[in-house]
């Protein structure tokens, strides 16, 4: 049986340095592009179309837009987020949205996530626009996800992960259609199912997590 399929890889095609907004000063980065491959026999061996491409700061490990390497720090008004802010920004809003309206509580809930995660404050006004902006468009946490997946590493990835299963836990319980949502945005964020395994693992048991 001749075994095939698809698969992202991702390449570093340049380096430099850029100024990070969330180091606020100039770090290096790598400049990373996904293209997806046919593979043949799990080898990547025809490329096919390209996924995205990001920007990654090599200290913070943050991805962003490659227009970040246009940007004037000294220019006003210009905010450019992490995409991994974004992303699970839009996960929790998402998750929170699948089982109706968003009560006053878990606006609430969903800043306190979001500090506890990025470092930073989200104002309630730019949160209840996005969930305006995502309730009108009637888009999944999976739709949200796949979207800024192939600008995503690995660490954006499990943080958004972890954004998820936050917001699954925060009723007490997590069940099986939550159980399910969270198995469907690893598998939007191209994460393995062997690795989701692992990451939920390491959720529900924090006290190993510090062993690495
Ligand atoms: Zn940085």
């Amino acid at each position: 049986m001749i075994i095939f399929g698809t698969r992202g890889v991702t390449t570093t095609p340049e380096r430099g340095t850029f100024y990070c907004p969330r180091c606020s000063t100039n770090k290096n980065y790598n400049f990373k592009r996904v293209r997806r491959f046919f593979t043949l026999y799990f080898i990547p061996v025809i490329p096919l179309d390209k996924l995205g491409e990001y920007v990654e700061c090599t200290t913070c490990q943050g991805t962003y837009d490659p227009a970040i390497l246009d940007y004037d720090p000294s220019q006003e008004g210009l905010q450019l987020e992490a995409l991994y802010f974004v992303a699970l920004k839009q996960v929790m809003i998402g998750m929170l949205l699948a089982d109706g309206a968003i009560e006053e509580s878990e606006i609430l809930m969903l800043q306190s996530q979001y500090q506890q995660l990025t470092g930073q404050q989200i104002p309630e006004d730019e949160l209840r626009e996005e969930i305006a902006h995502i309730q009108q468009s009637g888009d999944s946490p999976t739709d949200l996800v796949a979207r800024l997946a192939p600008q995503l590493n690995d660490t954006g990835k499990e943080t958004v992960i972890r954004a998820a299963y936050n917001i699954s836990v925060a009723d007490g319980v997590i069940d099986e259609s939550e159980r399910l949502m969270l198995a469907q945005v690893g598998q939007a964020l191209g994460l393995t199912a062997a690795h989701m395994t692992g990451l939920m693992h390491e959720f529900q048991n924090p006290q190993i997590e510090s062993q690495g």
